[in-house]
């Protein structure tokens, strides 16, 4: 019997451009997290494997700045990891409060709808972020027991204020969710100082790693919050009980003591062996930089480009620049988003930096569509080199669009 198709069969092997990718993720990768992700397999039971998990596990710890056992990746982009939150964190009937203010917050809250909790949206426009008598206002009127927002929202360039609102969320007995996907491994964060009880970020940002891995961690009292719940988790992929009794089966939920030997773990999914590698590459990075050294590159590039962008008249949205460690809001120095001038027509300039440069940078979402572009300086790319060819190509761009430098 002969097979014949009446599709079209490639047979060429595929081959892609080289690009600088400076828009909001993801970024390049490192070489030595590219070179993990053609290491031979290992079977997800293989001693091996184990010991890459346990490692990328107590890398993670460092990366969030925590103590936290419950501290796994998620097989999935950023987004698998924040429905892990909400699907875990949020049982039917519960009050939530979300803090929305650009469309990655947006898309906490119209997950958390679909759990069927009784969710409050406290909206501000676009580009600004929320000060701590908003946030009391919305724990006290509603009485949630999640507040959910976003610490570096990609959409607006913002960088939420932490000060005081996990010591709030913990005197209003609330459990407080943080994103920062787009922040963390560039910008200061610290999950227990700050007393967040569930974040989570993507591996293809700050970390300089593919997309389809994304570190998560859960506080104690998060997981208790997990274990007491009368529902079982509605989500099967991303219930925590679950992954947890393949990660980390030596941690209880209830009241966070760990049993020594370690039980035997059990198979939920097969984890993406490469992707797991190449995590614990970028958090080896991490750990060989220092993360004060990173954060530090991340702040000087974004300096560099703020500069540059005087020198060529452009203006970026938000104008408060605070240094992150004193942890007032402000811009986000991973990522920039830029006022698009009058008269020039954003995508002819990402058309021209990317066919004449092979540079990527972004458009706005949402409400910002069409005005603004969306500069992201991430992970290894977050270096001055990259910001002086990038302002060069944008020189050029401008120029060849008929705008006056
Ligand atoms: N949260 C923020 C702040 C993001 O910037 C993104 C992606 O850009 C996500 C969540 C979703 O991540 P992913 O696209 O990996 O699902």
């Amino acid at each position: 019997m002969s097979y014949s198709s009446k599709h079209k069969l490639i047979t060429t092997g595929l081959k892609l451009p080289v690009r600088l990718l400076l828009g909001p993720g993801p970024s390049n990768l490192h070489p030595r997290v590219n070179q993990m992700l053609t290491s031979s397999m290992v079977g997800y039971t293989d001693q091996q494997y184990y010991k890459v998990m346990d490692e990328t596990m107590e890398l993670m710890r460092y990366l969030f700045q925590t103590d936290n056992h419950f501290t796994i990746p998620i097989s999935g982009a950023g987004t698998a990891a924040m429905e892990t939150c909400v699907a875990n964190l949020i049982e039917p009937g519960d009050n939530v409060v979300c803090l929305v203010s650009g469309f990655f917050s947006d898309r906490i809250y119209q997950m958390a709808v679909r759990y069927n909790g009784n969710i409050l949206k406290v909206q501000k426009p676009w580009g600004t972020w929320f000060n701590l008598d908003e946030i009391k206002n919305a724990l006290e009127t509603h009485k949630p027991k999640l507040l959910t927002l976003v610490f570096g929202e990609t959409s607006t360039g913002v960088r939420q204020s932490m000060e005081g609102i996990g010591e709030l969320c913990r005197q209003h007995d609330c459990l407080l969710m943080v994103d920062t996907v787009a922040a963390l491994g560039g910008v200061p964060f610290f999950v227990d100082e700050w007393k967040v009880d569930a974040c989570y970020t993507g591996g293809q940002k700050c970390l300089s790693g593919p997309p389809g891995i994304s570190p998560l961690t859960f506080s104690n009292r998060a997981t208790k919050k997990i274990a007491e719940r009368k529902t079982p988790v509605a989500n099967w992929y991303l219930d925590a009980n679950l992954l947890g009794a393949y990660w980390c089966p030596e941690f209880n939920f209830k009241d966070g003591t760990i049993t020594s030997p370690q039980p035997l773990r059990k198979y939920h999914h097969t984890t993406p062996a490469n992707l797991v590698y190449s995590l614990r590459e970028s958090l080896v990075l991490l750990v060989e930089e220092g993360l004060d050294n990173v954060w530090k590159r991340h702040k000087e590039a974004a300096f560099d480009f703020y500069k540059g962008l005087e020198d060529l008249k452009l203006q970026p949205v938000i104008r408060e620049v605070y240094d992150s460690a004193d942890e007032k809001g402000g811009r986000l120095f991973s990522l920039t988003t830029v006022t698009i001038p009058e008269g020039i027509d954003g995508k002819n300039i990402m058309k021209f930096l990317l066919d004449n440069y092979g540079i990527e940078i972004a458009g706005g979402l949402g409400d910002y569509a069409g005005k603004v572009w969306r500069v992201g300086l991430m992970g290894h790319n977050a270096n001055r080199g990259n910001v002086l060819l990038l302002l060069a190509a944008l020189k050029d761009a401008l120029t060849a669009n008929g705008y006056k430098c």
